[in-house]
This record gives structure tokens, C-alpha cells and sequence, in this order.
């Protein structure tokens, strides 16, 4: 098993499985590798069963009636020449019409993806912040790793992974209500969570799912 130690100023020590599917340790400066070993091999059984849990991030290549994930939906990739690279969205395909043949389409595949989440995340945001009472910022879509999205709370920008492309609607709008209620409460703590309860009963089940969808953009 490759396992990732990163060591810090710290007391504790700290394991977690990241997004791509590596063991991380974080230890103290100090503290040997045999503890770090034996206090792996105590969590052999969480650390299985959480590998298990991570999706899997599938390799594309961008052909003619390769399987994508749209909005939670396996979608069937259609190619045309065209004038211009752009890309449309149907029922049940989704198209790129490509210039010519140096056209990157994994390259133009984000950029169109990434237009249909921002007007995606936008209708939910429109949706949402009247309800709940709040004056969102500009709407981002970035290539994330790490988290699905994130919310300044200084300037009410919003900024969501682009990978929610590939998840149903109803996970992208938790993941909307979650960073639009990081403006009425910065942290995670209680405060934040009865909120989301008010306002998703269902957001916990929601946030599960999310992670049951092979990732496309990492
Ligand atoms: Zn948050």
C-alpha cells in the first residue's frame, strides 16, 4: 500500500484518503516511522473500506459514442465538423462540432461542460438565495480537486468543481445551498448544519451520493 506522510508541527496524527485514492498520513516532526506503521496497520480495515468507497476517475478519449456522465446521466458523446468549436446539449446525447482536426476536444469538452454548470448553478442560485436570505457573489467554475465547492464570504463569490457536470441535479443544488449557507455561517459547525436541515432535510444522503459518481475532471 503507498502511503503519502506529510509532517508538520503537530501533536497528532492524522490519516485521511484523498480525493484520488492515496493513504495520507500527516504526523509530527518527530515521531518514528515504525508508530506511523503500526498506527496504519491498526486502521487497515477503516483504510480498505474507505478505499472502496472512492470513485473511480475513468480515462476518456473523446470519440464518437463514448459514455459520458451529464447531470447523472450516461450520455453518449457525438462529434461533428464544423466553422467553429462549440458544443450543444441534448436529451440524450451531448455534441461537439470541431473545427479541425488539432482541435483538443478533452479541452473543448470542459469548456462546454463548464457553460452548462455555470448556467446550471446559476438558475439554482437564483433559486436559493431569496429563500434562504442571501446576496451571492459572482458564480466560478473551476477545475477543483478537492472540495465540490467553496464560498468567499467576504465577497460572496462562489466558486464549484467543474466535475459537478457529471452529477444529477439535485446534488449540484446541495452543493449550491451548502456554500450559499457558508453565508450565513462561515463554519461547519451546528449552526451550519440545522441550517442545512431547514433548508435540504435530505442534504446528508445527498453528499453521500456524490462520491457514488465516477469522476471525469480532476
Ligand atoms: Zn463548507
Amino acid at each position: 500500500m503507498e502511503v503519502i506522510v506529510i509532517r508538520k508541527r503537530i501533536k497528532n496524527m492524522y490519516l485521511r484518503i484523498t480525493r484520488e485514492g492515496k493513504v495520507q498520513v500527516t504526523a509530527p516532526l518527530r515521531m518514528p516511522d515504525k508508530t506511523i506503521r503500526e498506527f496504519l496497520e491498526k486502521k487497515r480495515d477503516w483504510i480498505e473500506k474507505s478505499l472502496k468507497k472512492v470513485p473511480e476517475t475513468v480515462h476518456y478519449d473523446y470519440v464518437p459514442g463514448e459514455i459520458h456522465y451529464v447531470y447523472g446521466y450516461p450520455t453518449p458523446l457525438k462529434l461533428y465538423k464544423s466553422q467553429r468549436n462549440w458544443g450543444t446539449l441534448e436529451a440524450d446525447s451531448i455534441s461537439l462540432f470541431i473545427h479541425s482536426e488539432k482541435t483538443d476536444r478533452k479541452k473543448l469538452y470542459e469548456q462546454v461542460a463548464g457553460e452548462f454548470l455555470y448556467a446550471t448553478a446559476s438558475v439554482l442560485v437564483k433559486k436559493w438565495a431569496p429563500v434562504m436570505g442571501v446576496v451571492p457573489g459572482n458564480i466560478k467554475i473551476r477545475k477543483v480537486k478537492s472540495r465540490w465547492g467553496s464560498c468567499n464570504v467576504k465577497t460572496h463569490d462562489l466558486t464549484f468543481s467543474l466535475d459537478l457536470f457529471t452529477k444529477p441535479r439535485d446534488l449540484i443544488e446541495s452543493v449550491v445551498v451548502h456554500e450559499l449557507n457558508h453565508l450565513l455561517e462561515p463554519g461547519h459547525g451546528p449552526r451550519f448544519h440545522t441550517l442545512m436541515a431547514h433548508w435540504l432535510p435530505d442534504y446528508k444522503e445527498r453528499s453521500k451520493r456524490l462520491n457514488s459518481f465516477p469522476r471525469e475532471f480532476v
